[in-house]
């Protein structure tokens, strides 16, 4: 079969095929965490002394009474196995952005041979998968490889229902021998300790007498694309590296903006509700879902929650939105770019943080320059983003990541923080020596008598800001749409509580000096503003302007995962990870290895692909093409007819230049002594990159002149708009 009858035969597959019926909606209250072991079920099943400990732990962080768990295991195995569950597994989110998982049965061998399910309190609190092969950056020796799971009491366990039934998942963290953190959760859920405790103490001396545990939440809004199967199957960049590393622009791309916002495709939708449905079962709060800006583009939010929930309910989506697009004959990419020239995903996390005695403490209310509480939590944020602008850019550095920052379709590499203008005007007033007041909210009136008058927000949103105050949160816009929540939210909440803490000890020296609270409030706030005030900006972050600016203001510009991961080495982040408790300085350096392994390794199986591609699929195809043009040229020849030989030649001269390429390309890749991780990363970000994008331009230039029932590969024409 020639490459064209592939396609062929994919349009014809995609057209004909019959939709999945759309099942009629159910009750929300019938769905709504049926599958989700959570404390009305724990409530219903559990004594009342033991429910009422667990409880504990869970609302307010308390530590698990050892004791409880062997009635907590009977209650959730007798209720898994009610659901239809034979198995159990502990759930864990490794250094790789995806979630493991190991299985065990709940079957036990009797002496008798008779066989019973059980379920031990000791295998629902501690796990021993050997999981020797996740990467690890050097904490265990292949050969050292126990590793332990450990019960997560405050994320709910749950059932998965897979085409193999149904089994209980029980979210762990995941540590190794020697008790180091070898996975997402483990800094996460530490991180919102070292927040609280530093939250709790600025609130006391704020002259809150009842404080409750302070948590942060997060709403992450995630970008998709969605891909007939039958395309994506015969792009083995697609299957491998989960982006196209060849494709021409097609003639119409996104520059209508049609599809943004557009009516939902039929067969997206029917794809979506069943999404939706199996977000409901788990208990997670899908809320919006909309076509993005780029054809075939798509975005889900849920409901925000507490962070190490949303986090695990982050990772399942992913999951959820995976597996069912295969269902639906799609693959589901979230891949940051997976096409060049069209827009790429991102994953927004709206990050906020409250507790129930004072609420959510970034809600400016309506008069923000009295709200003291307030601004003092925004400044902290102010002063961690400037001062440590670069782990954020860290925290979001991956191979795939870098195709979008800075691409004009989302914020730059330079991190700085978007207040709105009414605050910007509030921390001016505060940098100059004094607060007066906030400016008002405004009225719109449109002027048609009809529509309603209202009242518009205090701040316009900022699209290219990596770091947006958007009302009562804050939005962190770089992050990836393949990436884990965890590491940006473990990198929001540290740098947050090492702020509250320096504020903390700010406060109490002057009051220790008899200071009043309002005028060493009103000091701190303006130390904030004096020394990190150049992180705040409120125009355009795509433009040149912005990048000199900022530049002068000494804001980093770490273009690269090749620039920004190293930051993970530097003494003051190393100093930030162990005050706070979230990281020990082992732990932080294996974060770094896998990190920069990881994108080493993602970017060497795309120069591969790159080169056997080009080799394989399309130089055959341009050959073919070239001894038709040959056999025709000279055949008109013998009957008096000259034919051009322009594209002959041009085709010919293409083909050669994108061979000698991709041989370069090979020849660097052989590459290996280097004498440093960091040179390394240099090398792939500033040889092996160009030289796979130089073999790209040869191999597009192909495609635009190569005849389309010899061209190979599906185009992006056909990806982006046969539905
Ligand atoms: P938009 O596209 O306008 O930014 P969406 O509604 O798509 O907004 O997503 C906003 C996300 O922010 C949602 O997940 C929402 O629940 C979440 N969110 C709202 N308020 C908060 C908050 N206080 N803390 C954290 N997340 C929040
Ligand atoms: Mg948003």
């Amino acid at each position: 079969m020639s490459g064209n009858e592939s396609r062929v035969q994919a349009i014809s597959q995609i057209v004909n095929r019959k939709l999945m019926p759309a099942q009629p909606p159910k009750r929300l209250e019938d769905m709504w965490a049926t599958d989700v072991f959570n404390l009305s079920k724990m409530q219903a099943s559990l004594p009342k002394s033991i429910f009422k400990s667990v409880k504990n732990t869970v609302q307010t962080g308390q530590t698990l009474d050892p004791s409880v768990a062997d009635v907590v295991a009977v209650a959730m195995k007798d209720w898994a196995i009610s659901k239809g569950a034979l198995y159990y597994a502990h759930v864990f989110y490794p250094l790789t952005n995806s979630t493991a998982e190991k299985h065990d049965g709940f079957i036990s061998v009797q002496s008798d041979g008779s066989v019973i399910s059980e379920f031990a309190g000791k295998l629902l609190v501690q796990g021993e998968p050997d999981g020797s092969s996740f990467p690890n950056g050097g904490i265990r020796s292949t050969a050292a490889a126990r590793g332990y799971t450990a019960w997560d009491v405050t994320s709910p366990a749950y059932v998965m229902e897979t085409d193999n039934g149904m089994t209980l998942c029980i979210p762990t963290v995941f540590i190794s021998w020697t008790g180091e953190a070898l996975d997402k959760k483990t800094p996460l859920l530490r991180s919102i300790a070292a927040m609280n405790k530093a939250a709790t103490r600025v609130l006391k001396l704020l002259g809150n007498t009842e404080v409750a545990p302070v948590n942060s939440s997060c709403g992450s809004e995630q970008e998709y694309f969605l891909i007939d199967s039958n395309f994506a199957n015969s792009r083995p960049d697609l299957l491998l590296a989960g982006r196209t590393l060849f494709g021409k622009p097609p003639a119409k791309g996104q520059q209508f903006d049609d599809h943004y916002f557009g009516a939902i495709p039929e067969r997206v939708q029917v794809f979506m509700q069943e999404v939706e449905e199996r977000m409901y079962r788990l208990g997670i709060p899908a809320k919006t879902r909309h076509n993005e800006v780029a054809p075939g583009q798509f975005e889900i939010a849920p409901f925000f929650e507490a962070a190490n929930v949303a986090s695990d309910h982050q990772q399942l989506t992913m999951t959820i939105l995976r597996n069912t697009a295969k269902k639906h004959g799609f693959v589901c990419l979230l891949h940051e770019k997976p096409f060049a020239g069209i827009n790429g995903s991102g994953k927004h996390v709206n990050w906020s943080v409250g507790n129930a005695t004072q609420g959510n403490l970034l809600d400016p209310g309506d008069t923000p320059h009295s709200n003291v509480q307030f601004l003092v939590f925004c400044g902290a944020v102010i002063r961690g983003v400037h001062k440590y602008g670069p782990l954020l850019r860290a925290v979001v550095a991956t191979a795939s990541n870098d195709h979008r920052l800075g691409a004009n379709e989302a914020p730059p590499a330079i991190i700085s923080v978007y207040l709105g203008s009414q605050l910007e005007d509030i921390f001016e007033q505060i940098s100059k020596g004094g607060i007066k007041d906030s400016q008002g909210r405004g009225i719109m009136n449109l002027g048609v008598e009809t529509l309603p008058i209202f009242v518009k927000d205090a701040g316009d949103r900022n699209r290219t800001s990596p770091f947006a105050f958007t009302g009562n949160r804050f939005e962190f816009r770089a992050v990836g749409s393949g990436q884990s929540v965890s590491g940006p939210l473990v990198a929001m909440n540290t740098i947050l509580a090492d702020s509250l803490d320096w504020i903390a000890n700010k406060l109490e020296n002057d009051l220790a000096n008899g200071t009043e609270l309002s005028a060493a409030i009103q000091t701190v706030l303006k130390e904030v503003m004096d020394e990190h005030g150049a992180v705040v900006f409120g125009g355009n972050g795509y433009s040149e302007e912005w990048h000199k600016m900022a530049e002068e203001r000494g804001l980093a510009n770490l273009r690269t995962t090749a620039d920004a991961l190293p930051v993970l080495k530097a003494g003051y982040i190393e100093d930030l990870f162990q005050k706070t408790g979230v990281l020990t300085p082992v732990e932080l350096e294996s974060r770094y290895d896998v990190y920069a392994e990881q994108y080493l390794l993602a970017i060497e199986v795309e120069a591969k692909l790159v080169g056997s591609i080009a080799k394989t699929i399309i130089y055959p195809a341009a050959v073919r093409y070239l001894s038709d043009l040959s056999s025709t040229i000279a055949g008109l020849k013998e009957i008096g007819i000259e034919l051009s030989k322009t594209t002959a030649e041009k085709v010919a001269t293409l083909v050669k230049s994108m061979m000698d390429t991709a041989s370069k390309l090979s020849d660097a890749l052989s590459k290996h002594d280097f004498a440093t991780t960091e040179d390394h990363m240099q090398y792939a970000s500033q040889t092996i990159r160009p030289l796979m994008d130089e073999v790209r331009q040869y191999a597009d230039a192909l495609e635009g002149e190569v005849a389309d029932d010899l061209w190979p590969l599906p185009t992006y024409q056909e990806m982006l708009f046969v539905k």
